[in-house]
Formats: C-alpha cells, sequence, structure tokens
C-alpha cells in the first residue's frame, strides 16, 4: 500500500477507539493527519487527541488536533479551513466519528433518533461537504464512510443506530457515482463486533452469543479496521468505488 506525498487525512472522532488506530495507520502510510476530536468540559478527549498528534510527530510524521462536533455544520466548516491552513486542503476523510443510543423503539422519543443520526449520518455529509471542493481541484481524493454491521442486519434496540449506519451505505455509493469523474472514491467499511469501548456496552450474555456466531471466533481489534481503511485510502485502490467492505470475522456474508 502506498500514499503519495503531501496526502492530508481527516479522521473524525480520532481522540480514541477505531479513529485513533485509523489515524495512526494512515500517518505510518505517510499522511499528514488531522486528529478531529469532540471538545468535552474536562478536556480529556483534547488531551487523548494530542496525545495520538504527538504520536505521529514523534514517529516522524506530521498531525494536529483539531475540535469540532460534526453536529454542528458551522465548525466543522471551521475545522476543514484550520486543516487547510496548517497541513494543506484534505484529500483522504474518513468520517469516523458515531454514537450509539440503544433502546426499544416504544421506549426511544424523536430525540434520541435525531442525535444519532444527525451525527452518525448528517455528520458524515456535513464533513464531505466541507473538504470536497479541495478534492475536485486536485483531482484526487478517498471518502471512507464507518457504517457497521448492523446497517446491514439490524440490530435489537438499534432502530436509529441500524438506519444510520445503513443511510450511510446509501450516501456512499450515491456520492460515488457522483464524484468519480473527479478522481475520488467513496467507499465504506462496515465493521462487526471490535474490541473498543462501543463492544462493551453489549451486556456479557449478549455478547457471549454473539462470539459463537463469529466464524473466526474472536473479536476484531481495531487495526482489523485500521488496515482495510488504509487500503481504501491508498493510491492502490483507484479502480474501487461504491463498496462496502466488511470487517467482521464472517459474522456476516
Ligand atoms: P468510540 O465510542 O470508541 O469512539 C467514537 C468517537 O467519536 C469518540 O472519540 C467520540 O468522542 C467521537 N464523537 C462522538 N460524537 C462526536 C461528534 N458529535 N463530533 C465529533 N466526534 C464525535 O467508538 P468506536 O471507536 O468503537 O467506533 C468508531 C466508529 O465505528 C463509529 O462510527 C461506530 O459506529 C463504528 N463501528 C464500531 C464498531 C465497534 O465494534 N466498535 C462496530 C461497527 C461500527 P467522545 O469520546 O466524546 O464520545
Amino acid at each position: 500500500m502506498s500514499l503519495k506525498p503531501g496526502r492530508v487525512a481527516l479522521v473524525t472522532g480520532a481522540s480514541r477507539g477505531l479513529g485513533r488506530a485509523i489515524a495512526l495507520r494512515l500517518a505510518r502510510e505517510g499522511a499528514s493527519i488531522a486528529v478531529n476530536y469532540l471538545e468535552d468540559p474536562e478536556g480529556v478527549n483534547r488531551q487523548e487527541a494530542e496525545a495520538v498528534a504527538s504520536e505521529v510527530t514523534a514517529g516522524g510524521g506530521k498531525a494536529i488536533p483539531v475540535a469540532a462536533n460534526v453536529s454542528d455544520a458551522a465548525q466543522v466548516e471551521t475545522m476543514a479551513r484550520t486543516i487547510a491552513g496548517a497541513l494543506g486542503p484534505v484529500s483522504i476523510l474518513v468520517n469516523n466519528a458515531g454514537i450509539l443510543r440503544d433502546m426499544t423503539l416504544k421506549r426511544m422519543g424523536e430525540e434520541d433518533w435525531q442525535a444519532v443520526l444527525d451525527v452518525n449520518l448528517t455528520g458524515a455529509f456535513r464533513c464531505v461537504r466541507a473538504v470536497l471542493e479541495g478534492m475536485r481541484e486536485a483531482g484526487w481524493g478517498r471518502v471512507v464512510n464507518l457504517s457497521s454491521v448492523v446497517g446491514l442486519t439490524g440490530g435489537l434496540g438499534q432502530t436509529n443506530y441500524a438506519a444510520s449506519k445503513a443511510g450511510l451505505i446509501g450516501f456512499t455509493k450515491s456520492l460515488a457515482r457522483e464524484v468519480g469523474r473527479r478522481g475520488i472514491t467513496a467507499n465504506a467499511v462496515a465493521p462487526g463486533f471490535i474490541r473498543t469501548g462501543m463492544l462493551y456496552t453489549i451486556p456479557e450474555e449478549a455478547r457471549t452469543k454473539i462470539l459463537e456466531q463469529i466464524p473466526l471466533n474472536a473479536w476484531g481489534e481495531p487495526e482489523d479496521v485500521a488496515h482495510a481503511v488504509a487500503f481504501l485510502a491508498s493510491e492502490e485502490s483507484r479502480y474501487i468505488t461504491g463498496q462496502v467492505i466488511g470487517v467482521n470475522g464472517g459474522y456476516y456474508m
């Protein structure tokens, strides 16, 4: 896998979990990295994002932490300008920021529905809109959206989350059709059950049952997802667009 020098990658929600692993992996390929994080009152996310950026720079790469709530269009636009000023225009966008608000539909209020759609789906739309012009001008771009196996199978208590992740697949395919002529690809990665904080929100009994249904009989690691994203972000993936790559140990085929 390779990346031309000067590629700039924005990874949303990169202070921890999959986003962190993806940011570090793309840095290893030589991309300059914008480590997006969501500002929190205690400043924990900022510290974690700074730590990710420091890890990249300690390895000889370029990285900056950059705050923005992907639910806020103005913050996303400002983030894109900050990155362009510090590193150059974004050429690789990884829409990774995501939240869960699991509950049965019966209990789900409109706010619980809206909040999840707003971050997971509309957040990706906002980020693409903020960086697309730069990719068009460069005649090269890679958009990788983090969907989920749940977007393909559905999940109990996850009507909001599943709708957002299935929505990302339709978004990805439509975007791929619109921007292909400009040298820009758009693909989705649909992870199965990966060992991050999100996995441990599932009760232990349910987790045991899920594990029994995974042919490779193991949880995925963040790096497994990061490898797939890095490939889709690379020069070599030029003829792959509008695809959904499952990283799920065979849980869904
Ligand atoms: P985590 O909850 O560990 O990380 C999500 C990151 O997104 C956090 O850094 C979070 O910040 C950030 N974030 C949340 N809301 C916003 C926002 N409004 N603006 C900017 N950043 C935000 O999740 P994972 O690493 O496990 O998952 C990453 C992605 O992969 C998600 O989209 C998820 O749906 C998807 N996925 C994960 C799977 C898994 O098994 N882990 C399986 C399938 C898909 P904060 O810390 O403040 O919440």
